[in-house]
């Protein structure tokens, strides 16, 4: 189907939004009125542009305060509406959006709406112009998308018709049967379709609305469910988004154009419009690589972790650093940031590295040379949102470009065992603007699951974090958003956390490596003791080595921090098989911890 986005959705002036949205792949804009009414473009130039740019203006938007007002009002309302539908000719729109009266002159007659809207419908048609009716959640007597359907259907004009606002709709009501009545609409009286999704939350539904609506897959609402209903009923006109939200409008428009896309392209998917690549999930962690200007503290660090520099780079100032399954790439190469450590890409294991690929590009994900250098193993590879390249790998796997080759052993493996399986997680602070865009992009782009968002106290902020999953947890990913002292990319700290059988024993061999553990307070061991009972000595061990203790149903969870390097620090955790958290209730005290120890650049 075509796309659409309202020019209201993303930040900037109108020629910056409209050039954000072709670029991102729309069809055409709704042109939302502040925006052209804030433009210096005359509406002549505004078509113009949208004609270079490949975009057709879909909706001019919104008319409102009507129907079923006075008749004195309602004389004046014409004289308003000609002059709009004047300016729409100019414009080369063809529809208008009418909202539903929320004004206090407006009365309960539903007879009296039909008429004033088919004396708006005949107006508008002699200027070629059709006007679609919306409900909005809290119009002051038609406040569902039935009503004003009933509304529309009675005026009976062939230039009137309905739009249906998936916010207004489904933030009403979220029962499926509430929204079946609409594939009864006879699809071309549908004359326009906004989507819109929100995150479930109690509050009043007109500020839900301004701030926290989203693109459709960011939230809670079943917009599938509702477009499939739509498409039963026979709509042909564009699926259009309609996002008020308070991120987006400070957010750079590029991105979110691209965000609000790969959003369409995915639900088109689920309601069965189109078949892009499937996606390929991944099956493991292959490496965590760190770009690092000095090789020195982070060689340290891996070090008193028990890793071992097992391999180089046959052509680049590449490391590899290996204990069990867990690899870590330490590059102190070009890319290397002058202000500090940083994860800067990812391995994960693929089953079909290329077709994982496929998947990404479909969805807009940028996908990076195959190869950094001539000499380089082709690898698939694509940016996250946040810029985290993520390579798709085949570690050791014949047939396949298999990245280990590209690395030459270098003598003997250290005889260091610090008791580290794998990489447990990875921790992924995002661009503060980017959090629901990463979530959807890891979701659709990987084929992981999301689980519910948390919210963590820190002591300058709070921290949102919502982890990404497969489906035995050999792919975990903690997306976060924190408060960020500064705008400087260096505070967005990034964390590796890696897997042991034994905690306790991997702390202990660390700090005898000389290496520092995070210290926790005293008060935290005292509220420990309190929640819940522990063994002869446990406690006192864990307050010895500063590890945080978690359990759910299903099991414990033991973790500790070691201190941070640049942005990115490491965690030990011992996660007993049911366990299925990252140990959210410990985050505060290691926030607060992490901000008394200033970090080492
Ligand atoms: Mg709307
Ligand atoms: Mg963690």
């Amino acid at each position: 189907m075509r796309t659409s986005i309202a020019t209201v959705s993303l930040s900037g002036a109108l020629t910056e939004k409209l050039t954000a949205a072709a670029r991102a792949g729309f069809d055409g804009v709704e042109v939302f009125e502040n925006d052209l009414l804030a433009s210096p473009l005359a509406p002549e130039e505004i078509r113009a542009r949208c004609a270079d740019l490949g975009l057709s203006i879909d909706l001019y938007q919104p008319m409102r305060d009507i129907e079923a007002v006075p008749q004195d009002e309602f004389q004046r309302n014409l004289r308003r509406a000609e002059h709009k539908f004047r300016l729409m000719e100019r414009l080369g729109a063809d529809t208008v959006l009418v909202c539903s009266s929320v004004s206090p002159l407006a009365v309960d007659d539903d007879a009296l709406a039909a008429f004033h809207l088919r004396r708006l419908a005949e107006l508008a048609d002699g200027f070629g112009i059709r006007v679609a009716y919306e409900a909005l959640a809290w119009g002051r007597h038609v406040s569902t998308y039935d009503h004003a359907w009933r509304i529309v259907e009675a005026a009976d004009h062939p230039a009137l018709g309905t739009c249906l606002d998936s916010f207004h709709i489904l933030a009403r009501s979220s029962d499926p049967k509430d929204v079946e009545g609409i594939a009864d609409i006879p699809g071309e009286k549908i004359f326009f379709l906004q989507l819109a999704d929100a995150p479930l939350m109690a509050m009043d539904v007109l500020q839900w609305s301004r701030h926290y609506r989203c693109f459709p897959g960011q939230g809670g609402f079943d917009i599938a469910g509702l477009v499939r209903q739509v498409i039963k009923a026979g709509y042909q006109g564009p699926l259009s988004l309609e996002v008020f939200n308070d991120v987006f409008r400070q957010a750079e428009a590029g991105p979110t154009a691209v965000d609000a896309q790969r959003s369409l392209l995915v639900l088109q998917e689920s309601v069965g419009l189109t078949a892009p690549p499937a996606p390929v999930v991944p099956t493991g962690i292959a490496f965590a690589e760190l770009v690092s200007p000095d090789v020195e503290p982070v060689s340290e660090l891996l070090e008193a972790l028990g890793f071992a520099r097992t391999a180089r780079h046959r052509g680049k100032p590449v490391d590899l650093w290996q204990q069990g399954e867990a690899r870590v790439l330490l590059n102190t190469g070009p890319g290397a940031r002058r202000d500090g450590t940083q994860l800067a890409a990812v391995g994960l294991e693929s089953p079909d590295p290329a077709g994982a690929a496929r998947r990404a590009e479909s969805l807009l994900a940028p996908v990076l040379p195959r190869r950094r250098t001539p000499e380089d193993v082709p690898l698939d590879a694509v940016a996250a949102p946040d810029g985290t390249e993520l390579f798709f790998c085949a570690t050791g796997r014949p047939g396949l470009p298999d990245w280990t080759r590209d690395f030459e052993p270098v003598g003997q493996p250290a005889p260091a065992d610090g008791g580290i399986r794998r990489i447990d997680h990875l921790a992924l602070t995002q661009p503060w603007h980017q959090f629901d865009e990463a979530a959807l992009f890891h979701r659709s782009v990987l084929g992981l699951g999301a689980l519910e968002s948390v919210d963590v106290a820190d002591p300058y902020g709070l921290l949102r974090s919502r982890a990404v999953t497969n489906a035995d947890g050999s792919v975990r990913i903690a997306l976060g958003v924190g408060p960020a002292p500064s705008a400087d990319d260096g505070d967005r700290a990034q964390h590796i956390a890696l897997a042991t059988d034994d905690l306790v024993a991997a702390a202990r061999r660390f700090r005898a490596a000389g290496g520092r553990l995070l210290t926790i307070p005293a008060n935290y061991y005292d509220d420990l003791a309190a929640k819940y009972e522990f063994e002869e000595g446990e406690l006192e061990t864990y307050r010895e080595l500063g590890i945080l203790y978690d359990r759910d149903a299903d099991g414990a969870f033991r973790h500790c921090y070691t201190e941070t390097i640049g942005r990115v620090f490491f965690e030990l955790v011992q996660r007993d098989a049911g366990y299925r958290g990252y140990g959210a209730q410990n985050a505060p005290v290691r926030l607060a911890a992490q901000h008394v120890r200033r970090p080492v650049r």
